[in-house]
């Protein structure tokens, strides 16, 4: 009853209302962000796995009966449940630092201290504003302060970082910064390569766009590394 008093206190005018719409599909479209964490509520985990998925469950279906699709059909049955756990337990897995890789790092006994680049890491992520995919390619690289990480880390740190609702200027930086944390060391930087399904199927529907975001830190700020780390990223490797 509460809900309905306070929608028939607004009045809201026509062109109010057209405003605001295309306001909102403005900020979705010029990749709006507020910040570099991840806007997380207060209580974001005091419900279990299980409880989300519950309640993810029963609102998918009702926006599903909203569309007017008819649940009692066998092939869309479970469709509501299969949505839900698939937010939690994949797509969505990294709002949960509990699913946060564990870091080891080994001493650098060779003491390699050039530049180590690992290329073309594949991502899938979402976007936060239509919550539809972003596929893109993630180039890392640092220079070791005496530490080094197990390839495959980097890879994972990637993918915990893109198993969020994202923005990518905001995926670069949390992966960037993870990095330097992880290593100990300013000398990080990351280039994301990316496609946007939210540009590339809907709104202006532009298939060939690819969206460039880069991060760079410590001695990557300086001309020459840079340089070297583009370089690096030219590269075709032919295996
Ligand atoms: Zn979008």
């Amino acid at each position: 009853m509460k809900q309905k008093e306070t929608l028939s206190n607004i009045h809201l005018k026509r062109e109010d209302i057209l405003f605001n719409e295309s306001m909102i599909d403005e900020m979705g479209d010029s990749h709006f962000m507020t910040s570099v964490d991840t806007p997380m509520r207060a209580d974001a985990f005091d419900k279990t796995d299980e409880e989300k998925i519950a309640i993810i469950q029963q609102h998918f279906k009702v926006i599903m009966e909203t569309m007017g699709l008819d649940l009692t059909d066998d092939s869309l049955r479970d469709t509501p449940k299969r949505v839900a756990k698939m937010f939690i337990k994949e797509i969505f897995s990294g709002l949960n630092p509990a699913n946060k890789p564990s870091v080891a790092l080994f001493d650098n006994k060779y003491k390699y201290n050039e530049m180590l680049v690992e290329k073309n890491i594949t991502f899938y992520s979402n976007c936060e504003h239509h919550f539809v995919p972003i596929i893109g390619k993630a180039h890392l690289a640092y220079i070791s302060s005496g530490k080094v990480i197990g390839l495959s880390k980097l890879n994972r740190l990637v993918e915990y970082y893109a198993k969020r609702p994202q923005v990518q200027e905001r995926l670069t930086m949390q992966i960037g910064k993870e990095l330097q944390t992880a290593l100990g060391t300013d000398d990080v930087a990351v280039v994301i390569d990316a496609k946007h399904l939210c540009v590339a199927s809907r709104g202006i529907e532009d298939d060939t766009s690819s969206t460039l975001t880069s991060f760079y830190g410590g001695k990557f700020k300086e001309e020459s590394t840079k340089q070297e780390f583009l370089k690096y990223l030219e590269f075709n490797t032919s295996f």
